[in-house]
């Protein structure tokens, strides 16, 4: 039997496996870093299946690490894992939010080194309780309060489980080493940098991301050249000043609102890049004690994006030079925080010509579409520059999937019949890179 035929075939038998892990990681969704159940059940499976598994420290670099919760919040959701089920020796090891896992398999035979990725994570987002809503009338809606799977991220980690089963099984015939890398917080693009700057990726010759979704709405339908992702960066400003008595002492008083004011009306006021897309948002701003107090504390919420990495670093170095002189200005003091970012790139344009004929062989799929503009950010992008920086060739593919909702939507839910055509394209994708 051809090793495509044995894939279809373990495909087919992991099938109901594979929806029943989506259902279980969604009724468990965990948001990022505190991903301590979903990412202890990978790496007691990946152990299973036979792979070197590296968690926490190993593969999560605590220094890159951004929007990190609390502590506190980090030991509860622990504990919270733990009671429903996580292994409780991972669960330690993954100490202060680093739920990162990775499964290597080395082969046999040498050739090229491939990596998979795939997010663990949930939204902040309480999921709908209507009877319309699929997970909620069949009973597999989350039941932690303030996390959600609303985009389909329980769906990845459950394709990357079904993968690396598939890839076990087929062990004696694969050449060269492949890694699953399961990332936690990729909401909020925190959590890829991290990965990365412990250079897990540094040796790999071929990476593939993937997503279900976005612009293919329909199952079916697959996009193996994804362009347009934005680099991003994401920034909270703390501005702060002195309180004063606005009527008997204004004058003592170092107002930090007009500083935060001054800041975000000439962060708006950025110019425009000729080189590609620009932008900028403060989402929030949140000033003041009082009336009649000189406010002493406020805080902006910002991003930046760009059509490329270095677009985004002007925004970005223009956002820091704008957010201190406003401060400089007012006479108060700002602390400003990197609380997430991405890369902007672009997929291998070979590395996609070659998966997007993988996809035509499979006669799976019903739409090949040859050029998909994502006009998102994710930070899979990460990983992906880090790899065409070393000499190796990155792609991401948008795997289609009927969606009840839109992403993020309290109601969002996919096709569970896309899970099968992803396992067995990204199975029959990673097999033939293997055995280049
Ligand atoms: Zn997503």
């Amino acid at each position: 039997m051809s090793i495509n035929a044995k894939i279809a075939e373990l495909t087919n038998k992991l099938e109901s496996t594979t929806i029943e892990r989506r259902r279980d990681f969604h009724r468990h969704a965990e948001a990022g870093w505190t991903e301590f159940r979903t990412a202890s059940i990978v790496a007691d499976q990946l152990t299973k299946l036979g792979y070197k598994v590296q968690v926490g420290d190993e593969v999560v670099d605590s220094e890159n690490m951004m929007g990190v919760p609390a502590s506190s919040e980090l030991s509860n959701q622990a504990s919270r894992a733990i009671e429903q089920g996580a292994n409780p020796e991972w669960v330690n090891k993954m100490e202060g939010g680093k739920t990162g896992v990775m499964g290597i398999m080395e082969f046999n035979k040498p050739g090229p080194t491939i990596a998979l990725r795939f997010d663990l994570d949930a939204n902040d987002a309480n999921e709908a309780e209507t009877n319309e809503h699929r997970p909620y009338s069949e009973k597999f809606n989350s039941i932690n309060k303030g996390a959600m799977h609303a985009c389909g991220h329980d769906g990845h980690t459950a394709v990357g489980l079904a993968v690396a089963e598939i890839i076990a099984e087929l062990k004696g015939e694969l050449r060269g080493t492949i890694k699953f890398i399961f990332q936690p917080a990729e909401e909020g693009v925190r959590g890829a940098k991290a990965m990365v700057a412990k250079g897990i990726v540094d040796d790999v010759d071929y990476l593939l991301g993937m997503h279900f979704g976005f612009q293919l709405k329909k199952t079916g339908q697959i996009a193996c050249n994804v362009t347009g992702f934005l680099a991003t960066s994401k920034y909270d400003a703390t501005f702060t000043g002195v309180p004063a008595h606005a009527g008997a002492a204004p004058e003592v008083g170092r107002n930090a609102l007009l500083a935060a004011a001054a800041a975000v009306l000439n962060l708006h006021a950025i110019p425009r890049h000729s080189e590609g897309t620009s932008r900028i948002n403060v989402g929030t701003m949140q000033a003041g004690s009082g009336r009649n107090v000189i406010a002493p504390k406020a805080v902006i919420k910002l991003e930046t994006r760009g059509g490329s990495s270095t677009i985004n670093k002007f925004m970005s170095d223009e956002a820091y030079r704008i957010i201190n002189s406003a401060a400089t200005m007012h006479d108060v003091k700002v602390e400003i925080t990197e609380m997430g970012g991405a890369a902007g790139c672009s997929n291998s344009p070979e590395l996609a010509d070659d998966l997007a004929k993988v996809a035509e062989k499979l006669g799976i799929f019903n739409e090949i579409v040859p050029e998909c503009d994502f006009g998102a950010s994710e930070d899979c992008s990460y990983f992906m520059e880090r790899v065409q920086e070393k000499g190796g060739q990155a792609a991401y593919t948008l795997i289609g999937a009927g969606l009840a909702a839109g992403h993020h939507d309290s109601c969002f839910d996919f096709d569970e019949n896309a899970l099968a055509m992803a396992v067995r394209f990204v199975s029959t994708a990673a097999t033939d890179l293997l055995l280049r």
